[in-house]
């Protein structure tokens, strides 16, 4: 091809382009509109003092500033009688399940969660996790689903298909081979057992590697590990699990970016393996004052369920063992040696419209209002690796917060009943005055 051939075919080009150009640039996109909310009591950081007649300023999710007095703003949010928090998280949910501690057989209640329709319980779910929300709580982790949806709803909510709060979700439970699950979860339904496949039941190191893997390429947000309750069929029997295991369950979760939360069947020894091999929280319990100083050199949280504990142990749905008490002593003893501590409900074992309760129990345990909003909020966040994100108040964190009527600080009693939530920037619940 000779030059001027070429410029003949590049000029034709360019005079087409041209001819097909807008006359003028392209529009630049107009700002996200801000939300301003009017708090009247800002309580930002359960740990900072109370800050009066503020303005928090939200635009596209997120909190861009915030502002003495009262500022102007596309649309404005009128709190100005009201105490604001962040938004709650509840770190230990199974919304995806269904339970009545007062029916003949409470855990025979779990088998339609792994043989009922899937889709039915998806809706039922999303049900659930949204009067979650309605009572203030925009995050949910979920550790434990045999319905295996948790995963397909945290991202239907994320999208915005369905309306609900933020969930981080394990589906099975991690636990090696010969573990808690088939004693405990069948109602002594032989039949059913074979059903019940637990993708995170594994046996020896390389067996567990693999199957974390293969569940966080699934959609785990964080890993559920469930040490064994052997101990209570074998008397005088040590941890089921070895060392070997709990190492690489942990250990495969951290390289792959993720938390994990391990539920305790109250067995000293193995709750010590699983704090040594890195676990980022135990749940329920009990711990013993060597747990303890393990998860204080290994800087464990810990999930007591205190409400779940109790309703257990009244209903007697467990056996006649008294949960409660034990689970008491083990707040206090944790409390007492500066382990940081999460509320977590434990839904269904609790009832979905009754969560708040466990922030009283939290309270007549030791902690003083301060400390028992932090574990909903500042505790929390950081034991989901999200303080970035969330668990205050502050400029840069997703815009998640939730209002009273009266001061949650003087009593906690009024955490059951926000009149105000909002998450992601987005308003899912206001009972105060609007404008
Ligand atoms: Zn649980």
């Amino acid at each position: 091809m000779s030059r001027s051939t070429l410029v003949t075919l590049l000029s034709l080009f360019l005079s087409a382009n041209a001819a097909n150009a807008e006359p003028t640039a392209p529009a630049t996109p107009p700002p996200a509109p801000i939300t301003v909310l009017h708090v009247g009591h800002l309580i930002a950081d359960p740990a900072q003092p109370v800050r009066e007649r503020q303005s928090v300023l939200v635009q596209s999710g997120k909190i861009t500033a915030i502002k003495d007095g009262y500022v102007a703003g596309d649309s404005v949010v009128d709190l100005k009688q009201a105490w604001v928090v962040p938004g709650l998280i509840d770190m230990h949910t199974h919304v995806t399940m269904e339970m009545d501690l007062h029916s003949k057989n409470p855990t025979g209640d779990f088998m339609p969660g792994f043989i009922g329709r899937p889709v039915p319980r998806a809706f039922a779910s999303a049900a659930r996790a949204q009067a979650l929300q309605q009572k203030g709580f925009t995050t949910l982790r979920n550790l434990g689903d045999p319905a295996s949806i948790t995963y397909d709803l945290a991202q239907a909510m994320a999208a915005g298909q369905v309306p609900g709060p933020r969930l981080i979700g394990s589906e099975p439970q991690f636990e090696t081979a010969g573990g808690d699950y088939a004693p405990f979860n069948f109602g002594g339904r032989a039949d059913v057992e074979p059903l019940f496949k637990n993708r995170g039941t594994c046996a020896g190191a390389t067996d567990c590697e693999r199957a974390v893997r293969d569940e966080i390429r699934r959609g785990a947000g964080v890993i559920k590990m469930r040490l064994s309750a052997m101990h209570l069929l074998v008397p005088g029997s040590g941890p089921t699990e070895t060392a070997a295991e709990l190492n690489a369950i942990v250990s495969t979760a951290h390289r792959l970016n993720r938390k994990v939360a391990t539920h305790s069947s109250g067995l000293s020894g193995a709750n010590l393996l699983a704090i040594e091999a890195g676990t980022d929280t135990l749940e329920h319990g009990p711990i013993s004052d060597a747990d303890i100083a393990a998860m204080v050199a290994h800087h464990t949280a810990y999930t007591p369920t205190l409400l779940a504990a109790k309703l257990a142990s009244e209903s007697g749905a467990m056996g006649p063992m008294d949960f409660f008490k034990p689970a008491v002593d083990s707040v206090r003893n944790a409390h007492a040696a500066g382990v940081p501590l999460l509320f977590g409900s434990d839904v269904p074992v609790v009832p979905f419209d009754g969560t708040a309760q466990e922030f009283l129990l939290l309270a007549s345990a030791g902690l003083t209002p301060a400390e028992v909003l932090a574990t909903a909020t500042t505790n929390a966040a950081k034991a989901l690796g999200m303080e970035a994100q969330l668990g205050t108040v502050a400029v840069g964190k997703l815009a998640d917060m939730v209002a009273f009527g009266t001061n949650p600080l003087s009593d906690l009693k009024v955490l059951a009943s926000p009149v105000f939530v909002m998450q992601d920037g987005k308003v899912v619940r206001n009972d105060a005055v609007k404008h």
